[in-house]
């Protein structure tokens, strides 16, 4: 498993346990490059049967490739790997499962991928977010640029998807 910090495709599992009844198993790895730890989870992927909520109250089924095609074009030509933009969607999927049971909203999904993405690469982030956030005017896109700016990075509550060491 590439390490989601430092890219190096070389770690070691230090636990592993299976959650929800044995449908997810949740890894423990630990980069032998950084030594930062991060988590996997694994499912198979018929579990994933969600039905998302939009805004205007439609319903629609969960489509991870969707999730998928936004991160990728906020993470355009910026250091951001496949693997990056996978633990970030098994987040999002982790969180997810965690909150809801089969219904959830999409501005709960469109926040947590904005939170991880926050701590991955701001400059992502606000790309994720102004499309996403629908700022009214260009003054709150610089008021949340600027917030996001000066947010540390260790010690936020979405760190702990990645690293909870
Ligand atoms: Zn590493």
């Amino acid at each position: 498993m590439q390490c989601p910090f430092c890219g190096q495709d070389n770690d070691r599992v230090v636990d592993s346990r299976s959650s929800e009844g044995g449908k997810v198993v949740r890894r423990r790895r630990q980069c032998e490059a950084c030594h930062r730890r991060f988590t996997t989870y694994e499912r198979p992927e018929s579990t994933v049967r969600l039905t998302v909520i939009k805004k205007d109250g439609s319903r629609q089924p969960y489509d991870r490739q969707k999730v998928i095609t936004a991160l990728e074009r906020a993470c355009y030509k910026r250091p951001i790997t496949d693997r990056q933009i996978r633990s970030i969607v098994e987040a999002v999927e982790e969180s997810v499962f965690q909150n809801w049971e089969k219904d959830v909203p999409s501005s709960f999904i469109g926040d947590t991928v904005g939170g991880c993405l926050q701590e991955v690469d701001k400059i992502a982030y606000m790309r994720f977010a102004s499309v996403y956030r629908a700022f009214a005017d260009v003054g709150e896109l610089i008021e949340e640029a600027q917030e996001v700016k000066d947010r540390p990075v260790v010690g936020s509550d979405q760190k702990a998807l990645f690293d909870d060491t």
